[in-house]
C-alpha cells in the first residue's frame, strides 16, 4: 500500500483518503486506526479519513492519536453532529461533513461553517467502483453557492466514480477534491493515472475559469 501511495503521490496526489467502514452504517468492513498509523509512517501527506462508521465520536480520539489529519463524519450517522465535529476539532484535526446521495444539501447549513470540507458522495458508500450518480452536481453547485452567501471558505470535496468520463463535470460544478479510487489505482499505474486525472481536472478547472 506504501507503494501505491508514493506512486500516486508521484503522479500529483496531494492527499490520502482513507475510506473506514464498519459493516454496520455501511454493508462493508475496511480499514480501523491501526492502519492509518501504519499509512503515517509511510507518507506525509495529509490522511484523509472518511468515517462510514456508527457512533463515531467513539473512535475520533483513536484516529487522532494515529496520526488522522482530516476526519468526516456522515450526517445520517451523528446524532449530534455539532458535537461530533467539535470533538474532531478538539483532537486537533480538520473536520469534514458528508452526504449520502439521499441526503439534502440545505440540512448541512447549520454546521457550513465549522467545517473544513464538505463531502458529497456521489455513490452510495459502502463500496469502491461504483457508477457516479450525477444527482450530485447539483449538490456540489449548491454548496458552492451558499459557500459564497454565507461568506465562507469550506472546501468542496466529491468521493464516488470520479473518473476520465465524470471528472470535467464535477470540476465545472465546483468540487476541488476529487477522490478516486478505481481511476487512480484500478490498473496499476498510480502514477501515470493520476497524473491523467489530474491533468484533465487542471483542463476543466482552467476551461471553467474562463468562462
Ligand atoms: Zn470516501
Amino acid at each position: 500500500m506504501a507503494e501505491e501511495i508514493a506512486a500516486a503521490e508521484r503522479g500529483g496526489g496531494s492527499v490520502i483518503h482513507v475510506d473506514v467502514m464498519d459493516g454496520h452504517f455501511v454493508p462493508n468492513i475496511t480499514v480501523g486506526p491501526p492502519i492509518v498509523q501504519s499509512l503515517r509512517k509511510h507518507t506525509k501527506l495529509p490522511l484523509d479519513c472518511h468515517l462510514m462508521i456508527e457512533n463515531p465520536d467513539e473512535f475520533i480520539p483513536a484516529f487522532a492519536e494515529a496520526g488522522a489529519n482530516w476526519v468526516s463524519v456522515h450526517y445520517e450517522a451523528c446524532r449530534h453532529l455539532h458535537r461530533s465535529l467539535e470533538l474532531i476539532g478538539q483532537h486537533g484535526m480538520k473536520p469534514g461533513v458528508v452526504i449520502n446521495p439521499a441526503t439534502k444539501t440545505e440540512l448541512l447549513i447549520p454546521v457550513l461553517g465549522m467545517v473544513h470540507h464538505v463531502l458529497v458522495m456521489s455513490v452510495n458508500p459502502g463500496f469502491g467502483g461504483q457508477k457516479f450518480i450525477p444527482y450530485a452536481l447539483n449538490k456540489i453547485r449548491r454548496l458552492k453557492e451558499l459557500r459564497q452567501e454565507m461568506g465562507l471558505e469550506f472546501r468542496i470535496e466529491v468521493d464516488g466514480g470520479v473518473a476520465h468520463d465524470t471528472v470535467k463535470s464535477v470540476v465545472e460544478a465546483g468540487a476541488e477534491l476529487l477522490v478516486a479510487g478505481n481511476a487512480v489505482f484500478g490498473e496499476g499505474h498510480a502514477e501515470r493515472d493520476a497524473r491523467a486525472l489530474l491533468e484533465a481536472a487542471q483542463r476543466a478547472e482552467r476551461k471553467a475559469a474562463q468562462e
